[in-house]
């Protein structure tokens, strides 16, 4: 049999972005945290391998911190208003670079890259940054996680932001189509550094947070239009491969009926997509916001849902959340050390079941890591191929086969591959469709 690389389906690039990345970065901009920043982001990160909540999860992603530098760029240069933009480029290049590294180590065959612009401190859309437009970085740095402690230096710097955005000086500032050139520049030059036999297939998908309280995507919001405009040129023209919608949903001010409009665009217009669906822990609240949310998937054609827990439960609508996928083919990509540790799946027990009914369901499945930086410590070495092999082991625990854990691993790796093979020919020939509309 051929050797087949395995490959990450899932990886956000805000996730996975080591601390020390992050001070690297600052550092080729010359500019750094202070040191009390930087010890309690140490401590924050300890490393174990110890079980998480999803609060403690929250607040190890390394976003806030990739954020939090940016800011410390842009007050570093406020004097100099002619070099801002030009810095904060250079430091997100930076951190792009390192994200790429870690993942070209791995000697990965494909790479889903999810990246949100939502996430930083960009205005989340074009640029062409008028004062009118502004709301919506605005309402991002008002609402920032919220989560804590906060360092000092943080709390300092949001209040200088903020006192900036609600000023007169912004076209200095990065946009998120700034960010979409950084991220494909990076990418271009890690394709010319590399041989071809040593690359793996990238997928850039471009993640919209449902948390953030943008209205970006909102039904009926105002900035709709702009945001589909934005993403389906971004699109064609070969930028992104793919959107998707991710974070809070255990908010009930966030469930996916409030963004079908959304949706039913973009497969009007052709643009593939992806959900984060399906997450939350099996809580009473939890299953009605997901049952909520499965009712609504039914009339929707994603070309995955990442998690996807609750599509194992034993529910109608979990039922017939399945049978939508076995009949559309929408992939499903499983990370499990992410939902192990965040508490999705909250005992051993469970995870064997999940495991159990993945593997008889008819569903195209694949495998991703989420945020290497909080699940690589757990996983280490190569983090797709442990979730592999966690997967395999309990498998045969629950007594779904005899086979060496090695060689179902493999099959699952082939599995895997098959089922991007499927989505990347998906998304190409979507590209093609939406060029020839254009022409005619
Ligand atoms: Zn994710």
């Amino acid at each position: 049999m051929e050797f087949i690389r395995p490959g990450d389906m899932h990886s956000h690039l805000e996730g996975s972005v080591w601390p020390e990345d992050v001070y690297a970065a600052l550092k080729d901009v010359g500019v750094s945290f202070q040191e009390k920043t930087k010890s309690f982001i140490d401590q924050t990160y300890e490393r174990d391998a110890s079980k998480s909540t999803l609060l403690v999860f929250i607040s190890k992603l390394s976003t806030r911190w990739i954020r939090l530098g940016l800011l410390s760029v842009y007050k570093a240069y406020e004097t100099q208003p002619n070099l801002i933009k030009e810095k904060a480029k250079e430091y997100l290049h930076s951190i792009v670079r390192r994200m790429i590294y870690r993942a070209n180590n791995q000697g990965l065959g494909y790479f889903n890259m999810l990246y949100s612009p939502m996430n930083m401190a960009v205005d989340p859309r074009r640029g062409d940054l008028s004062k009118e437009k502004f709301s919506v970085l605005r309402k991002q740095i008002s609402g920032r996680d919220g989560q804590n402690p906060m360092p000092e230096e943080e709390k300092e710097l949001y209040t200088w932001f903020e006192s900036k955005i609600h000023g007169d000086q912004f076209g200095e500032y990065l946009t998120v189509q700034d960010y979409l050139d950084i991220v494909n520049d990076e990418i271009k030059k890690w394709h010319n550094t590399q041989p071809r036999e040593k690359m793996p297939v990238v997928i850039q998908t471009l993640s919209f947070r449902r948390d953030s309280d943008l209205t970006l995507i909102k039904n009926g919001s105002a900035e709709l239009a702009e945001t589909l405009d934005f993403v389906t040129e971004a699109f064609k023209s070969g930028q992104i491969d793919c959107i998707d919608i991710c974070g809070n949903e255990a908010d009930e001010r966030f469930e996916l009926r409030s963004y079908t409009q959304f949706f039913y665009e973009l497969e009007s217009c052709g643009v593939p997509y992806t959900l984060h669906l399906g997450e939350l822990p099996d809580t009473i609240d939890g299953m009605k916001i997901v049952q909520e949310n499965f009712r609504v998937f039914f009339d929707l054609h994603p070309l995955a849902i990442a998690h996807g827990v609750r599509l194992t439960d034993d529910t109608p609508w979990a039922k017939l959340a399945r049978l939508h996928m076995e009949k559309e083919q929408i992939a499903w990509i499983i990370c499990l050390t992410s939902n192990e540790s965040t508490g999705t799946v909250s005992v051993i027990h469970n995870i064997a079941v999940f495991m159990k009914q993945a593997l008889h369901m008819k569903i195209p499945k694949c495998f991703g890591v989420d945020d290497a930086v909080v699940f690589a410590p757990v996983s280490g070495g190569v983090p797709v191929m442990n979730e592999m092999t966690w997967f395999a082991q309990q498998l045969i625990d629950v007594g779904v086969n005899a086979h060496a854990v090695e060689l179902l691993r493999d099959q699952l790796v082939a599995q895997s591959h098959q089922t991007f093979q499927g989505f990347y020919e998906k998304i190409r020939i979507m590209r093609e469709v939406i060029k020839k509309k254009e022409v005619k």
